[in-house]
């Protein structure tokens, strides 16, 4: 092969070059808790609109911005009568994270977050060219808002719940920052419907605010990648120029708009399970604290626990079939982690079965200790 000797790699772009290729653990008969996707599958008017025949016109292009979505998405966040405000969908909402940042930031502005957070944050930021700045939480968990601000980021992203750590964040303390931002922010709401509250009706008052969504959690669709966002519409334009057109596929935008119906199968189906997601969050919770570990306060579909041990607690499990994600070197604040040295394992929530499955898995790994 002509010039088959020459350092192929060298040619790509040095912030490409350096970043990881992600590659989650396989779970091949393993009990897999390592993600927080809906361990119980997704709504069946969804599976059903996907098997029907019509949904086989996949020879056409989807529609450019995945249009039949908007009015649904709307109603669901509680928006449809708040004016001036849009959607944008995205294969995923990683998509749609990424193109918000390639529409706002240049090469070189910087990029502030709460620290740890979305680990696709600051390897995004970095292939756009941006500059992570990361903050480190408040005492609680909470943001620190007046740091966030005092950054002076042009894009500030925030995400409540917030991953990995599950903690809730504070209406107060993203509002403070949704206002006086001096750039974009961005509020990430992936486990929202996990959570006590949204704050997605923050996007009616706060112009520069973009609150980003997903179906791949509480939908259970994560396979088939359909993300959106809701913003006024000047954002979301930019924000749909710097994403192109057919992100969402024919078969994605058909479920997503099957499941946002006011059915007992479609929105009451993701409502059902995610009340049960957090009911057994609770008894997982206590069932852990009673063998003396902390988990941190979740909002989420998952747990996070400090363990300066997570490492080893994370491969003994999965040598007894159980697949959780472990964190090394997080931030040393606050507290909490820098008590367990920056470690902790992420558990998502599966059925009460499953769950019991992990702790007798976990109470033989620490009685082996
Ligand atoms: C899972 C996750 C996403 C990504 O979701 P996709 O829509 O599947 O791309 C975004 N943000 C956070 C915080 C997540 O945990």
């Amino acid at each position: 092969m002509i010039g088959a000797t020459r350092d192929l790699a060298s040619l790509a772009r040095d912030a490409v070059r350096a970043l990881p290729l992600y590659a989650p653990e396989s779970a091949d008969g393993a009990l897999d808790l390592s993600d927080s996707v809906n361990a119980w599958g997704a709504p069946p008017a969804a599976l059903r609109a996907l098997a029907e025949p019509s949904a086989a016109s996949v020879s056409r292009y989807p529609s450019p911005r995945s249009e039949s979505l908007v009015p649904a998405l709307l109603r669901y966040l509680g928006l449809e009568s708040t004016g001036d405000v849009r959607i944008v969908t995205g294969c995923g909402s990683d998509d749609v994270l990424d193109a918000a940042m390639r529409a706002f930031g240049s090469p070189g502005d910087r990029i502030a977050f709460s620290s740890p957070t979305f680990s696709m944050i600051p390897l995004f930021a970095r292939l756009n060219g941006l500059e992570p700045v990361p903050v480190p939480f408040a005492g609680t968990f909470d943001l620190d808002a007046e740091r966030l601000v005092d950054a002076g980021a042009k894009i500030t992203y925030l995400c409540a719940p917030n991953n990995p750590t599950a903690t809730p964040v504070s209406r107060a303390a993203v509002e403070f920052v949704a206002t006086r931002a001096s750039g974009i922010v961005v509020l990430d709401e992936a486990y929202a419907e996990f959570a006590p509250e949204s704050y997605a009706d923050l996007v009616g008052r706060c112009e520069r605010l973009l609150v980003v969504r997903t179906f791949s959690k509480a939908f259970g669709l994560a396979g088939l990648r359909v993300g959106y966002a809701a913003g006024t519409a000047s954002v979301v334009n930019m924000v749909e120029r710097a994403r192109g057109p057919y992100k969402v596929s024919v078969l994605g935008e058909r479920a997503a708009h099957a499941a946002l119906a006011d059915a007992d199968d479609a929105l009451g189906w993701v409502r059902r399970h995610a009340r049960l997601a957090v009911e057994i969050r609770e008894r997982v919770a206590t069932a852990l604290t009673t063998i003396g570990l902390a988990p941190l306060p979740s909002a989420a579909n998952f747990l996070c626990i400090p363990a300066s041990n997570a490492s080893v607690l994370a491969a003994q499990l999965r040598a007894r079939n159980v697949l959780v994600r472990c964190f090394t070197g997080l931030p040393r604040e606050p507290r909490a982690l820098a008590d367990a040295q920056g470690s902790a394992l992420r558990v998502g929530m599966a059925s009460w079965d499953a769950m019991q499955r992990f702790l007798d898995a976990l109470a033989e790994v620490r009685a082996c200790e």
